[in-house]
């Protein structure tokens, strides 16, 4: 019986590792992720997000347990519970010439199955969807002639449209201006505190984890960090990575 404010695990990791060939990326990584946390996945390019995104979602197998919403990884079959925009979401369907509700619907179908079609239910969730990140006035546009922010919009309304309980981000403002992404990270913050959606958000950048994820993991092929934000400023490895942020940045 869970005791009363006991969080629900949404992701649990266990002695995960994992390597491409001889190249170890992960080693006996632990990680667990609850119900309504902002988790940051930190670390410097190469250091092993993506990596630890995919092994998450399983489309890396690794070494070690893993467990989706308490049950183990090899027997969860609900991923619509988990949405994920990935780093190169925008690169690859942008050159699609398809509309925002076509690109807010592949959502929906992932959620049914390919050869359902959509139906009224369907439709009045993917237009609340867009309403959510304020892209209704948008629904007929092709996606391409859409700026990178508002295409991210839309690729969190996908999303979005499954009724996910958490959702996985890699690296999403790549690119992306400095308003946008305040904009875009505001909108994050509504999703994970009105909606209390559990968010994973990879990043090089330790700004924007240190303002807005309330715990983090710093991975530089093994794990440096692990807990609070604010630990983290404590911890020896923080003016390690705050030096090479900051090298990041200038150039
Ligand atoms: P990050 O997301 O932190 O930039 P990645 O997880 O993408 O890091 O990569 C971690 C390391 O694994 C890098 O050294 C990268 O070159 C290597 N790597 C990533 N994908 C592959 C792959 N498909 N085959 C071989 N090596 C890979």
């Amino acid at each position: 019986m869970p005791i009363a404010n006991h969080k629900e695990n949404i992701i649990e990791l266990k002695n995960i590792s994992f390597s491409y060939g001889d190249d170890t990326v992960l080693n006996n990584l632990n990680l667990e992720v609850h119900k309504g946390d902002y988790l940051g996945i930190i670390g410097p390019n190469g250091g092993g997000k993506t990596t630890l995104i995919k092994i998450m979602l399983g489309l890396l197998h690794a070494r070690g347990e893993i467990r989706l919403f308490g049950k183990d990884i090899r027997e969860f079959r609900e991923w619509s519970k988990i949405g994920y925009v990935s780093q190169r979401a925008i690169q690859i369907d942008t050159s699609f010439p398809i509309t925002v509700t076509e690109v807010v619907s592949m959502g929906r179908y992932a959620m049914k199955g390919i050869f359902r079609f959509l139906n009224a239910e369907d439709r009045k969730k993917v237009l609340e969807s867009l309403r959510e990140v304020e892209m209704d006035g948008y629904q007929n546009r092709l996606i391409g002639d859409l700026s990178t922010g508002q295409q991210q919009r839309v690729f969190i309304a996908r999303a979005l449209v499954g009724e996910p309980e958490v959702i996985v981000l890699d690296e999403p403002t790549v690119g992306v201006d400095l308003k946008t992404q305040e904009q875009f990270y505001a909108l994050l913050r509504k999703l994970n505190r009105e909606k209390d959606i559990t968010l994973i958000l990879a990043s090089h950048d330790l700004d924007v984890i240190e303002r807005e994820a309330t715990g983090l993991i710093c991975i530089n092929r093994s794990v440096a960090y692990c807990g609070s934000v604010k630990g983290f400023r404590m911890h020896e490895s923080y003016s390690d990575f705050y030096k090479e942020s900051m090298k990041i940045h200038h150039h």
